[in-house]
């Protein structure tokens, strides 16, 4: 667009920089730019990023922000501490069409998807609210893990992992990106050939059936053919697949289930992510207790395999994907 205003080709690389590694949204003061272009850019371009219209700020330090868009869709964007920074989680599409039966976003339905810009701009939101809290914990990691089923909106997601990890514009290296996904036949391994970002997977069943039941949508790429993908799948050396799994009460935390988790996953190169649920009072599911998520964990040590349980954060703000939203639209 620069060169067909005559603008040589590295104009484009400063813009950059000022836009996302700087979050500078006034063109008059990209000092190093001719005073002829800001003054278009400045006439005909307007910067925009989402809007935080809500905030809440749990006991744990996790804040969550509600955004407003150009188009005054809401969308959310966690920040997570951890130790010396901030992990940002982002959303991707505004409401999700998966209708994961656990998830707040699910019952929401779907809306649109989101530009390349709204999903990076939520860092330079988050960076913006933190500088005027004069909160110095930088946000160096990020996880494609809010609203939307990121491989379901590839063209922009990709844009946006580009912009996140250009030296000229957020520079975050790969490994402090990762991107969660239920998995979407073909568009999975295009992600992992785009060598971008780390690979989580949403998994939360062992079997076919019961993940069709949890994930119905999800589940249409059958659990074989996901884990045939996965055996196969394209990792640095000594990289693994996290597999996240939500930890339901009565519904999957067998030592069955874990059992058959250890038996399907043999082959895999990954490791387990132990999640607690964070129930919302439209749910008709709830979260395992300590002791049989406890025993599920030793279970799969035992077995050698490596496992962690994610401890969940802002329970007291409804820090799970879609449930401050959904509070709000009455879902
Ligand atoms: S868990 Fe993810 S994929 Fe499933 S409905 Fe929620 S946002 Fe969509």
């Amino acid at each position: 667009m620069l060169e067909t205003l005559g603008e040589p080709s590295y104009r484009a690389g400063q813009i950059m920089k000022w836009i996302w590694g700087r979050g500078i949204d006034d063109f008059s003061i990209m000092t190093n730019v001719t005073k002829t272009l800001r003054t278009r850019l400045n006439q005909d371009f307007r910067v925009l990023r989402p809007i935080i219209r809500q905030t809440k700020t749990s006991i744990d330090g996790t804040i969550k922000f509600l955004l407003s868009l150009s188009d005054d869709r809401l969308i959310e964007s966690v920040l997570i501490p951890s130790g010396d920074h901030y992990t940002q989680c982002l959303s991707t599409q505004a409401g999700c069409p998966l209708g994961c039966r656990f998830c707040s976003t699910g019952r929401m339905g779907f809306e649109r998807n989101l530009t390349s810009g709204e999903i990076a701009g939520q860092i330079l939101s988050a960076r913006a609210f933190l500088d005027e809290k004069k909160d110095q914990l930088p946000v160096n990691n990020v996880v494609f893990m809010g609203m939307g089923e990121p491989l379901l909106n590839w063209v922009q997601v990709e844009k946006a992992l580009k912009i996140i990890r250009a030296s000229d514009a957020l520079n975050f290296s790969r490994r402090k990106v990762t991107l969660s996904t239920v998995g979407i036949k073909d568009k999975l391994i295009e992600f992992g050939r785009s060598n971008l970002a780390l690979t989580a997977i949403s998994l939360h069943a062992p079997d076919q059936n019961l993940r069709k039941e949890l994930m119905p949508e999800a589940a249409r790429y059958e659990l074989e053919d996901l884990i045939a993908d996965l055996e196969s799948y394209p990792l640095a050396p000594r990289e693994r697949i996290t597999i996240e799994y939500v930890m339901l009460r009565g519904i999957n935390d067998h030592i069955a289930h874990a059992r058959e988790l250890v038996r399907l996953l043999s082959r895999v190169k990954c490791k387990i992510n132990l999640l607690k649920f964070n129930p919302d009072q439209k749910s008709d599911l709830e979260s395992s207790g300590e002791q049989t998520i406890e025993a599920f964990q030793n279970f799969l040590r035992s077995k050698g395999v490596t496992v962690m349980l994610r401890k969940s954060m802002g329970a007291d703000i409804f820090a799970a994907c879609g449930q401050l939203k959904a509070r709000l639209d009455g879902h």
